[in-house]
């Protein structure tokens, strides 16, 4: 979650976030293979899950202890708890002991690579949580705070574990491209082995509840941090296999279908036999599908539990066709069900997941038209096409056509609505951020100026009449 100080770039952070949604390359290093290769058996799919009972992770609530564990489901008890803090060696960032001396440890380890590891921010109130909170939903409206602030009571900051960490030269703070610097990268990479794991990964949000934040960690201690890393689990959320919130996105997902297994069946927390066994579900029991897939595993409810099971060992799998889909579009306006086509611009693979791992269902001659059935995955699209539904690559993809074309459902979806902000007064655009630089144009109250996602110190760039300069926050609504 955000910084306190100065509340700084938390528009950037949101707006590349959700730009980068719309934007990913269609995995170009896949692609090439996906039109030629015809036959390839994934083995993992016929992989024997053995129906193993294992007893379900106890989920954490004593705040006071490291693997407490913290979301907008599971808020802190007491909500106004308050840990024993410290400060961190050379900073005014403070955490819990235990978590500050692992990550002054990791700071060291960081700089024999040539890695300097800044604290950005730590352990926050109860109370200091409440006002940026507030902030951000007087600003951006209270959905969208919720994205990328915690609601009082459910922020990790506030168990003294979490840290949100940059550059020393604050290069992409607080911003999704803080994932590809050197202290993103590293701690990304080495923050397990002293219990620090990214809390909020990319493409988690729906299970997370918040955006993609590549620099907040969370202190689980060493031994969990890398039980955590070998499980393969995503998020804290499917390791403990309660990978299901009460966002609107999972009222959605409940709508893709059911299966029944035909076995003794473990869901496992991810996707794979090498993950950890969150329960085993009964044979002959209905399951709800997500509508996630890969490597023939299925992402499925149930008990209200998330995980991945075996797609080996699932029937009567029925996902909602087009007519049915129309019955469950009342319940949300985000979903675009609409039917839509595209053009194949090779012999392009139709395969039974988002993925080159799954199996071939046909191959579809290029320059022939495909129905597109659903939202797009990784780069792939759910189709349809001589009577047989599945996935293609969408690189092979071309003239996409519909009434409301998918990709523009797609961003006003997932861009907020803080991409352009009107302004509440005649308003001065200003070479830089700060009422020392040169006027570029005044901007009349009541325009509309799009922003660039790049804010500091409470100023925002952006663009108004083929202009772009900065503008002070506070006389934008
Ligand atoms: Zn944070």
């Amino acid at each position: 979650m955000k910084q306190t100080r100065a509340f700084k770039a938390p528009l950037a952070a949101a707006v590349s976030a959700a730009l980068m949604a719309t934007l990913l390359p269609l995995a170009p290093a896949t692609a090439a293979t996906e039109v030629t290769a015809r036959t390839e058996v994934n083995a993992q799919a016929v992989t024997v899950d053995s129906a193993v009972q294992v007893a379900t992770k106890k989920i954490q609530r004593d705040p006071s202890k490291t693997d407490v564990f913290v979301n907008k489901s599971y808020p802190l008890s007491p909500k106004k708890y308050a840990p024993k803090t410290v400060a961190v060696k050379g900073t005014n960032v403070r955490l819990q002991s235990s978590a500050a001396s692992a990550y002054s440890k990791m700071v060291k380890a960081a700089a024999k690579d040539g890695v300097k590891i800044r604290a950005v921010s730590g352990y926050r109130s109860y109370a200091r949580q409440a006002e940026l909170y507030n902030y951000y939903s007087r600003i951006y409206g209270q959905s969208y705070a919720s994205r990328i602030s915690a609601v009082p009571g459910t922020s990790e900051h506030q168990t003294g574990l979490a840290i949100d960490v940059g550059n020393n030269n604050s290069q992409c703070g607080l911003q999704a491209c803080f994932a590809n610097t050197p202290v993103g990268k590293w701690v990304a990479k080495n923050g397990y082995k002293y219990g620090f794991i990214l809390r909020y990964p990319k493409g988690q949000e729906s299970v997370t509840g918040y955006s993609y934040e590549p620099w907040h960690f969370r202190y689980l201690g060493t031994s969990l941090a890398k039980s955590y890393k070998n499980s393969g689990a995503k998020t804290l959320e499917a390791y403990y296999g309660v990978a299901k919130s009460k966002s609107n996105n999972n009222s959605d997902k409940s709508a893709k279908g059911t299966a029944k297994t035909t076995a003794n069946l473990n869901m496992r927390s991810g996707a794979g036999t090498n993950n950890r066994i969150v329960l085993t579900i009964p044979r002959s029991k209905t399951v709800q599908l997500t509508g996630s897939k890969k490597s023939g595993w299925y992402e499925v409810r149930y008990s209200s539990k998330t995980g991945w099971v075996s797609g080996t060992y699932l029937s009567n799998i029925s996902i909602p066709s087009t007519p049915k889909k129309k019955e469950s579009s009342k319940d949300s306006k985000s979903k675009s069900t609409n039917s839509k086509s595209a053009k194949t611009t090779a012999n392009l693979n139709m395969r039974t997941g988002a993925g080159t791992g799954n199996r071939v269902v046909l191959t579809i001659p290029r320059g022939k038209q495909v129905t597109i059935t659903g939202s797009k995955k990784s780069g792939w699209y759910p189709v349809k096409y001589s009577g047989k539904s599945g996935w293609v690559s969408g690189q092979y993809l071309s003239n996409f056509s519909d009434s409301a074309p998918k990709s523009n459902t797609e961003k006003k979806k997932s861009s907020p609505k803080a991409a352009t902000k009107t302004t509440v007064a005649n308003l001065n655009m200003r070479s830089g951020a700060g009422t020392s630089n040169r006027v570029v144009l005044t901007i009349p109250k009541g325009k509309k100026v799009t922003l660039t996602g790049t804010e500091k110190s409470g100023w925002y760039k952006v663009k108004y009449s083929s202009k772009t300069g900065w503008v002070s926050g506070k006389y934008l609504r």
